[in-house]
């Protein structure tokens, strides 16, 4: 059995960085940039003003309140040199006329027909977003492996950049199997259950950026299994779920070393999720981790999010691959024993100043209900017995969890 830390050593480097593809910039939200990129053209493109008010030459506007109106500049328009000793009307957005320096707002003015009046003199350039002062033309724009968010498909779109060369969303096939499982659509027959683990972890994959393809549901039989795993492992990866435990009719971990997947470890001193197994199948240049995900649906979301995801975003190109762990206090205490690394549910609430982790009365592995939104995975150390309240730990926040109220206005 391997720890945590092992398996996340031996895991992570096998899911290699997959090609890119070109994507419209509106695609390219919430992917990693393929290459860098570089400064197209000045940001801003030329001198303009922030503010509604009189732009003016601010050397020649020294001891002289009242001067003459000009011109007017509005967004968009090309403007005219400035005429010595004058200003000119200008809207926020607009270019700033050559000779000109400096606006004035306008509620530091009184207007008077073709005439201004300046209650005060701003400092040189105030008011003024001059050209490339953001960022100048060759200057680097984003590095490769760079996220895109909203503000940088902005950028990108400042810089005439209507596709993106982004990297492939991984392909990732899921293979549920469980002679008692049926699917969402087959009419509920006793003793069987529905394959709840493909949606979940659908779910979980489309959030991780990955296209999930679903393979069905395999019976717990080796020569049934082994059947789909041939079409598994066409993928970027392939998820297995159930039957890696020790059982009589747990087959996966026989199924894919027939199938050639090397397995690299099978069992990790985790909790929930400790049956998990890894492995990678290659095939000329092909090159295919494999997850054989324990069954229970908490031990495959916890094992999913703990070692999977951060394969997954490796695979997207992503530098920063792994959760943050937050400092929690814990509001009640949790029994437990020593051996392997517990990740407890618990709700997480923040409270003069601090946030308290509640933990879930059902730690079960197969109750999905204690990993529901704003759930916390409250870490327990491997060699840690039971853990008292009030003491101090670190938590995952797979979701962090939203308010009723906008504190943030108070
Ligand atoms: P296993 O890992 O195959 O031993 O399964 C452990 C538990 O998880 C059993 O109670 C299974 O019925 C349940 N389980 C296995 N696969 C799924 C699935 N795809 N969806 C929901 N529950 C499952
Ligand atoms: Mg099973």
């Amino acid at each position: 059995m391997v720890t945590v830390r092992e398996a996340l050593d031996l895991l992570v480097p096998q899911f290699s960085p997959l090609g890119s593809e070109r994507v419209p910039l509106p695609d390219a939200v919430d992917r990693v940039l393929a290459h860098a990129l570089t400064v197209q053209t000045d940001l801003p493109a030329f001198d303009h003003s922030a503010m509604d008010g009189y732009a003016l030459a601010r050397a020649s506007a020294v001891g002289s309140k009242t001067l003459p109106v000009s011109a007017e500049i509005k967004a968009g328009d090309r403007p005219q040199p400035l005429a010595a000793g004058t200003v000119a009307r200008i809207f926020t957005g607009a270019p700033l006329p050559p000779g000109a320096d400096t606006v004035v707002i306008q509620e530091n003015t009184t207007r008077n027909g073709a005439e201004v009046t300046l209650h005060s003199l701003p400092e040189l350039g105030e008011n003024v977003r001059a050209r490339a002062s953001e960022f100048a033309a060759g200057a680097p724009l984003f590095e490769a492996g760079s996220l895109l968010g909203p503000s940088e498909i902005g950028l990108l779109a400042t810089q005439g950049y209507a596709e993106i060369e982004v990297v492939k969303k991984p392909r990732v096939a899921i293979l549920a199997t469980g002679n008692e499982l049926r699917t969402l659509q087959s009419p509920p027959a006793p003793f069987t259950i529905v394959d709840s683990n493909t949606y979940a972890l659908s779910a979980a994959l489309t959030r991780a950026g990955c296209i999930p393809v679903p393979l069905g549901i395999a019976g717990d039989e080796l020569s049934v299994i082994q059947s789909h795993l041939a079409r598994g492992l066409e993928h970027d990866a392939l998820i297995t779920v159930g039957g890696v435990s020790v059982g009589d009719y747990d087959l996966v971990g026989d199924a894919l070393r027939a199938a050639a997947v090397r397995v690299e470890f099978h069992k990790v001193a985790i909790k929930p999720g400790k049956p998990l197994l890894f492995g990678v199948h290659e095939q000329g240049s092909r090159h295919v981790p494999v997850i054989g995900l324990p069954g229970n649906p908490v031990s495959a979301l916890v094992v999913f999010e703990i070692f999977v995801r951060p394969g997954l975003l490796r695979m997207q190109g992503a530098r920063d691959l792994f959760p943050q762990a937050i400092d929690v206090k814990l509001a009640n205490e949790y029994r437990r024993k020593p051996g392997r690394t517990e990740f407890v549910r618990a709700q997480l609430k923040y409270e003069s100043g601090e946030w308290l982790a509640y933990i879930h009365s059902q730690q079960g592995s197969g109750a999905l209900s204690s990993l529901t939104a704003g759930s916390a995975l409250v870490i327990a150390p491997q060699q840690r017995g039971k853990l008292a309240a009030g003491e101090m730990l670190k938590a995952i926040v797979p979701s962090m969890p939203r308010r009723s109220d906008p504190a943030f206005a108070d």
